[in-house]
């Protein structure tokens, strides 16, 4: 297999790191420290992201909220995410933390409010 090369974005290091695949194992240069291994093999086999986002609020002094995915969910579930996101209207008070959606697109991570209001 080629080679890829990408940047690590765990840490604002950013190493520049290249990615081989030989035999069952992949090979990982440029990563000055053992969780820039752990991106570039999970960015080849199974990439995830938070995703941040806001939502509409209802009733409340401010318009919008700011949430977020407890944990990462695959990148090819971003857009149905996005788009389960687009169809919520949450109710104030709401704390920071709260739930607002479990398992949301069947990713089996919950959306959470980012903050209070
Ligand atoms: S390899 Fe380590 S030091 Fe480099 S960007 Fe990733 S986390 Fe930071």
């Amino acid at each position: 297999m080629k080679s890829k090369e990408i940047i690590c974005i765990v840490c604002p290091n950013g190493c520049y790191l290249e990615i081989e695949k030989k035999g069952d194992e992949y090979v990982v240069r440029g990563n000055k420290c053992p969780r820039g291994k752990i991106y570039g093999v999970k960015e080849l086999t199974n990439p995830t992201r938070v995703v941040t986002t806001t939502v509409k609020i209802k009733d409340g002094k401010l318009k919008m909220l700011p949430v977020k995915t407890r944990d990462p969910i695959p990148k090819n579930k971003i857009s149905a995410c996005m788009r389960a996101v687009d169809k919520i209207e949450v109710k104030p008070p709401i704390s920071v933390g709260d739930v607002l959606v479990q398992n949301i697109a069947g990713t089996h991570v919950d959306l959470i409010a980012s903050r209070s209001v």
